[in-house]
């Protein structure tokens, strides 16, 4: 694997500390809103259940950022972690989604919700939500930090959505290149010649 590109590093901040934190906590609240409306539906049967509301993030990409929007959400959840893979190594362009180690099998009649750093082709989360509609959850959202505003086959549509972004790869914020970058504070770009 042979990519033509070499790079810098990290290059213009597209979001800041403080614009991320701000939004993050907005999406938190208005998702654990939704689903507090969702849960007051249940029937008595599935009221009674202890584990109603599953957040699976796809890792590694999203840890940073469901690290501050669960914490943003006052209600009873369990998180069940999801590793998928679509950029291997130092490649800046999607490659497929892959998954390691498997999904959760027991999330029927619960509400799940699918929490991602950046929606690209939609593989990764088309992949990811088949596997899940197939064990007929309550109810099913899809939330991502980033949209790339690029042309997609896919037919996902994130429930919730923290910033749109140009066709630029990205850094920071939990995303990486090749392993670096996910502690960077800001969302940037990543930097090439
Ligand atoms: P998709 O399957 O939608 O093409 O890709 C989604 C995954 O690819 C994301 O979860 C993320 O891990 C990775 N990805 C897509 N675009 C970018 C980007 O601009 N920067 C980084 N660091 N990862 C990206
Ligand atoms: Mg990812």
């Amino acid at each position: 694997m042979s990519e033509a590109i070499k790079v810098r590093g990290p290059g213009k901040v597209l979001f800041g500390e403080e614009e991320i934190s701000e939004r993050v906590a907005w999406m938190g609240r208005e998702l654990a809103r939704d689903l507090e409306g969702d849960l007051a539906k249940d029937d008595e049967d599935a009221q009674s259940h202890p584990d109603r509301v599953v957040i699976l993030p796809i890792l590694t990409g999203a840890f940073v950022f469901t690290a501050d929007l669960i914490r943003s959400m006052p209600l009873k959840m369990s998180i069940r972690l999801v590793t998928a893979s679509s950029y291997p190594g130092e490649a800046t362009t999607s490659r497929g989604a892959r998954l390691r180690g498997v999904i959760p099998s027991d999330l029927g009649g619960r509400h799940v919700v699918i929490i991602d750093d950046i929606l690209d082709t939609g593989n990764t989360l088309e992949l990811v939500r088949g596997l899940i509609l197939e064990q007929n959850p309550a109810s099913l959202r899809i939330v991502v930090l980033l949209d790339k505003q690029v042309p997609r086959h896919s037919e996902i549509t994130p429930n919730y959505v923290g910033f749109e972004i140009p066709d630029e790869f990205v850094v920071g914020y939990g995303l990486d290149w090749n392993g670096y970058y996910r502690n960077l504070r800001e969302i940037v770009t990543l930097e090439v010649e």
